[in-house]
């Protein structure tokens, strides 16, 4: 009897207790009665593959979005989302940006997501073992695989039918599915022109296979046919969007593109290997480098397309060369542009420090010689050097000309102005047709921008993706604020700073040294 008494009291209280904050909580606005979404938690830890050590301050963030958290000391993290579909990716200092696609997140459910980071620049020790941790070459049985036979390279499919795992057949968008194939077939480390030839080489072999008709698949996930997996690249992501819609072609059908890890030196005639004697696949002379063979030896050496990219040969040499007599179909070389070859740019010049850089060529790039329109109106130029060790402020005095130290001026680097009135300098130069390569230092760097295109911040940046951190620039005339900033870590609408303008400078900060990579 008291026991049930006390039960009563604790159903009471509890009911009190629930009951309470609704009276107490009155609702002020609209967004306060809506019912609160319930997210759901990603989980888990950073770790390096090879070593399995934890990898701490790792950002991990939803693809294209970027709010994310770091890893703790323990390489752990938590982080909550809306329930929905999306990719979580994670980015690191020395390491590839790595990110793992179709993660379904429901409402209140916790997912455990553990990523085995790959170095960026691995030593070639840590190469041959990465190598055959990653790479699973497909065995592909040559003339016993059931084909599409006699596909037009004019019209590659959009998507591909694949068996899962778990039986089901999954109808998925061509692109999408080479970027789960590309980092399990080859590193993602490799040279890019060496990513690229084997998107293209996975994707004549996708395009041509039947491998599965009993289920109505195209291709299965695994050897196989191709390997294909969730995780992804930014740099394999790069090389499939970059080869969209292209294949092998030889003799305007879409080739059977066999690849295997490396030769003993030369690569196979696909007859004395299966039975079928294929045209293009001749045995050619290999670069890779082994005298013994890993795989079955037709068609593409994979080690020897990451040795000749690192030769400078590009894709579709590096395929014309496995594949004897074949072309790339869908890609035509760049014409040479001929645009007019001098520009002219004017800067409106703010009394004070103004920022800004000149992305020509100067036919007399010394720094008298640039400032010389508004000779009596500026005092002061200045730029950083982040590689020097000590003084890396050089200074063009205008006033005191013999304690300068700035002798010429470079597209590459930013530039801040101390004009003494407000005046207007124009500068011509030549069209700058390259790329440009600006190299940075980790921390900060004060940069030009070296093109005559505005870009959106993250494909201007796309070259160093994963290592920049923070870019921000100086407009002497914005309102509210002069200074413009996109910082990775913060919320999108909190940066002001979107697109990359021909003629500022700008700072940047990156967590290595790296190359920037500047398109014209
Ligand atoms: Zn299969
Ligand atoms: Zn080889």
């Amino acid at each position: 009897m008291k026991r049930l008494l006390v039960g009563a009291v604790a159903v009471l209280v509890g009911f009190i207790v629930l009951a309470f904050p609704c009276y107490a909580r009155a609702p002020r606005d609209d967004a306060a009665l809506a019912a609160p979404v319930q997210n759901g938690l990603l989980t888990g830890y950073v770790r390096d593959l090879l070593t399995g050590q934890a990898v701490p301050n790792a950002f991990v963030h939803l693809r294209d979005r970027p709010d994310g958290v770091y890893t703790d000391r323990n390489g752990y993290y938590q982080l909550s989302v809306p329930p929905g579909e999306w990719e979580l990716a994670v980015i690191a200092p020395d390491y590839l940006a790595m990110s793992k696609a179709r993660l379904s997140v429901l409402a209140g459910k916790t997912r455990q997501i553990t990523f085995d980071l790959v170095l960026a620049n691995p030593s070639p020790e840590q190469d041959e073992i990465l190598f055959h941790t990653l790479v699973s070459p497909p065995e592909q049985n040559g003339a016993d695989e059931p084909v599409v036979s006699g596909v037009s390279a004019a019209s590659v499919p959009s998507s591909i039918r694949v068996l899962m795992p778990d039986g089901q057949v999954v109808e998925m968008d061509l692109d999408e599915y080479l970027k789960g194939v590309v980092p399990s077939e080859i590193p993602a480390y490799a040279g890019m022109e060496a990513l690229k030839a084997q998107a293209i080489a996975a994707r004549s072999y996708a395009v041509t296979s039947w491998n599965h008709p009993a289920e109505g698949a195209n291709v299965c996930t695994t050897q196989h046919c191709q390997v294909w997996g969730e995780t992804h690249y930014a740099r394999t992501d790069e090389a499939v969007e970059a080869t969209s819609g292209m294949v092998a072609e030889y003799g305007g059908q879409t080739i059977r593109a066999y690849y295997f890890a490396h030769c003993d030196g030369h690569t196979r005639n696909s007859e004395d290997v299966w039975v079928q004697a294929l045209p293009y696949c001749r045995s050619v002379e290999c670069v890779c480098g082994f005298d013994f063979m890993w795989g079955h030896g037709v068609g593409m050496c994979q080690r020897g397309a990451m040795e000749m990219a690192d030769r400078g040969f590009t894709f579709d040499e590096i395929l014309e060369h496995y594949y004897t007599g074949v072309s790339i179909y869908g890609w035509e070389p760049a014409p040479t542009p001929t645009p007019s070859p001098v520009i002219t740019m004017t800067y409106v010049l703010t009394e004070g420090w103004n920022m800004l850089s000149l992305p020509m060529l100067l036919s007399d790039a010394n720094a008298e010689a640039v400032f010389a329109p508004v000779a009596g109106k500026i005092d002061l130029a200045m730029q950083y050097d982040a590689f020097e060790s000590y003084a890396r402020w050089k200074v063009f005095n205008a006033v005191l000309p013999d304690q300068s130290n700035i002798e010429q001026i470079d597209a590459r680097y930013g530039i801040w102005l101390r004009a003494t009135e407000a005046c207007t300098l124009t500068v011509s130069g030549e069209r700058i047709l390259t790329a440009t390569d600006v190299p940075l230092n980790t921390g900060t760097n004060l940069v030009g921008y070296p093109s005559t295109t505005t870009r959106p911040i993250a494909e201007a940046l796309s070259s160093i993706e994963g290592k920049y951190v923070r870019v921000y620039t100086y407009n002497a005339a914005g309102v509210p604020s002069p200074w413009l900033l996109f910082d990775f870590t913060a919320p999108a609408l909190a940066n002001t700073l979107t697109a990359m303008v021909p003629g500022s400078g700008y700072w940047i900060d990156v967590t290595q040294p790296c190359v920037w990579r500047v398109e014209p």
